[in-house]
């Protein structure tokens, strides 16, 4: 079987990859086939899931997964969310994104600095499915002082996993797949598509 994921992003890529190596179908990433993207235009990390997933099923002619994920910060009352990716604005990287973030958060004490990732992951199989399969999950942790560590990607060096004894960057790439937002929400995902008693 082949099917297309849904993302652009190198590190969401990467990850969603080494997940999906054990199930033996032929993934093939969306800028094979486009140099377009999805308009994000919902609210939420699942609205925007789902047209992330249409849009790729539309695109490439294939069954789609795609992932929208994000950081939410509770002292600035969901912040970043859904914005995640352009925080510091349309063409921010991740250095300023991550800068934003601790600008914002300057004022505020270790106790108020909890956040978490969120991951909404989507299958459809055509690009007009009415039922699409929706697997969302969470990855608690909180917002460090200073950045540390090279892994992952994105707001990694700043998200505090555990005791606060490590950031999300310090890491191992496969313990951070077995605890994350993303690798939850996708090895769910997985475990749905590959029910032989699933779609009742
Ligand atoms: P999306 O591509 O619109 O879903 O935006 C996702 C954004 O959320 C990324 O660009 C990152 O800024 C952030 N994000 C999501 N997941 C992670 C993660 O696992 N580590 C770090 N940042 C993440």
């Amino acid at each position: 079987a082949r099917l297309v994921l849904a993302t652009g992003n190198a590190g969401k890529l990467r990850e969603m990859r080494a997940i999906l190596a054990p199930w033996h179908v032929d993934v093939r990433p969306q800028s094979e086939f486009t140099a377009e993207s999805a308009e994000e235009t919902g609210l939420s990390f699942v609205e925007n899931a789902i047209l992330k997933a249409r849009f790729a099923a539309t695109v490439c002619g294939l069954p789609a997964i795609a992932d929208d994920s994000g950081l939410e910060v509770d002292a600035l009352h969901g912040a970043p969310g859904i914005h995640s990716a352009r925080y510091a604005g349309p063409r921010a990287d991740d250095a300023a994104n991550n800068a934003r973030l601790l600008a914002e958060l300057e004022a505020v004490a270790d106790t108020g600095r909890n956040a978490r990732y969120r991951c909404a992951m989507v299958f459809v199989r055509w690009p007009l499915d009415p039922a699409p399969e929706v697997c969302q999950a969470s990855w608690e942790g909180r917002i460090a002082r200073l950045p540390r560590g090279t892994g992952g990607f994105g707001y990694d060096p700043l998200f505090l996993v555990g005791d606060g004894e490590a950031t999300a960057a310090e890491l191992d790439p496969v313990r951070k797949n077995e605890v994350s937002h993303r690798g939850k929400a996708l090895r769910a995902l997985v475990a749905v598509l590959t029910d032989p008693g699933g779609g009742s």
